[in-house]
């Protein structure tokens, strides 16, 4: 059977990998999951290679009986909401999130507006591999057109109200699809509002698409030359937020998530929050803020919602700048992120550096080693042994608690890498523990 996706959908090359056959195939293999009837929502991002793999997929699923709703140019949390609004049973999303403009990816949505879990992934690898149905020519499925940008931003409006100080704010969405809502929805709420990287272009001109402190120094600098409050960033299709300070700053994904939680879940009892084994400890000290829970996954998308299906939840986020807020969708929203932290600060009347000082600092350090996909679980295996006098976590690869730190060593689901992740509550304790972690993964890796 052949593996069709990877940690979150189906992701390469467009006309190499993600060849339109391949989308044509995928969508008959999802109206054949799909009993050969019901409506599924379509969206993409601004890719050039988007409109062509959209056609290719409307084919497959009408081909296979499917209805289809085509929503055309949407970021993917308006997807998600249009897929569970509209009563779909299923929305697919043609993104490559934050790849680079050569590549593309193909990702389906349930009918609450949640990414696919596993298990349906892997039938629809089956179904890829055994053979899709075409209907008869009296029920292959029917086109409309929807917009789901108008529905997203009202939606979103509805749950807030107008902010008081008139923050200033660059939003830097990559000349890409983010840029349809959260200026907008950043203007209607009260901030003023500078746009860059504004223009939709699927060579994704401005800067590289993933929202990491290295692709935003054009961010950084228009932030403090304007004197702007702060900086927001998405990723491609804006599910995805970084924010820069007033001085130029960037603040990690994981003290987004932070400062998010502690607003979005005020006044909540105990509150549950569910986030990866890659996050930082400044997790813990919110929810001990609140009186809640800290409930640690495997690193990804599906295995926090997974968790949240299970055990219940108010609120997922990843370490990346992805969040979910469950009473509004299944789905990570970056411009619902960025409206959360935005009215935090608004509320407390400081300096969005200020804010982020208002929670315990850690030092993070993150490194990686070159390691074949066939050796990790050996690599891992030796690494147990290696700490075994230690407190270990076996969620995600092997988390490593120490009194004033913690260290990660994982193996990339999508690269033949493994991770190193150190933190700890001062700068030369997480060098040390970096080092550590390097020292003995590098021989870990050797000693085979
Ligand atoms: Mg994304």
């Amino acid at each position: 059977m052949p593996k069709l996706f990877g940690t979150f959908g189906v992701r390469g090359i467009a006309n190499e990998e993600l060849t339109p056959k391949l989308a044509l195939e995928l969508g008959l293999a999802l109206a054949t999951h799909l009993g050969g009837s019901g409506k599924v929502a379509i969206g993409r991002d601004n890719r050039t290679s988007g409109v062509m793999l959209e056609q290719a997929l409307i084919a497959g699923l009408t081909a296979g009986g499917c209805e289809v709703l085509k929503l055309g140019l949407t970021p993917t949390p308006a997807l998600s909401l249009a897929t569970r609004n509209f009563s779909c049973k299923a929305g697919v999303m043609i993104t490559a999130s934050h790849n680079p403009p050569e590549y593309n990816g193909i990702k389906f949505w349930d009918s609450e507006g949640a990414g696919f879990q596993r298990e349906r992934e892997t039938e629809i690898e089956r179904i890829f591999a055994k053979g899709w149905k075409m209907v008869d020519w009296r029920e292959i499925g029917r086109v409309d057109e929807v917009d789901p940008i108008a529905p997203y931003i009202e939606a979103i409006l509805k749950r807030f109200t107008r902010f008081k100080r008139g923050l200033k704010v660059v939003v830097d969405c990559a000349n890409a699809v983010g840029n349809l809502v959260t200026p907008r929805v950043l203007t209607e709420l009260g901030c003023k509002v500078v746009s860059m990287n504004s223009q939709l272009d699927g060579t994704f001109p401005g800067r590289k698409l993933e929202p990491v402190p290295e692709n935003l120094g054009e961010l950084a600098k228009t932030v403090v030359s304007c004197g702007a409050d702060l900086g927001v960033a998405h990723d491609g299709d804006a599910d995805r937020t970084l924010i820069v300070d007033e001085r130029g700053e960037v603040l990690s994904g994981d003290r987004v998530f932070a400062h998010v939680a502690l607003h979005y879940l005020r006044g909540r009892a105990h509150p549950r929050i569910i986030t990866t084994v890659a996050t930082s400890s400044v997790l813990d000290d919110v929810a001990s803020k609140l009186g809640g829970k800290v409930v640690r996954t495997r690193v990804g998308e599906p295995d926090l919602v997974e968790e949240f299906r299970r055990g219940g939840g108010d609120i997922c986020g990843e370490e990346n700048g992805g969040m979910i807020f469950p009473d509004w969708l299944l789905c990570r929203d970056g411009t619902m992120t960025a409206v959360q932290f935005i009215e935090a600060l608004d509320e407390t009347g400081i300096k969005t550096s200020e804010l982020n000082l208002t929670l315990p600092v850690y030092s993070q350090i993150k490194r990686r080693v070159n390691c074949p996909n066939e050796l990790k679980q050996k690599v891992l295996k030796n690494l147990v042994k290696r700490f075994s006098k230690h407190e270990l976590d076996r969620t995600d690869g092997l988390r490593v608690t120490f009194e004033d730190g913690w260290l990660l060593l994982r193996p990339s689901g999508t690269e033949p890498v493994f991770r190193c992740f150190a933190e700890a509550t001062t700068a030369e304790r997480a060098k040390e523990l970096a080092a550590l972690g390097m020292k003995e993964l590098k021989a870990a890796v050797r000693g085979r």
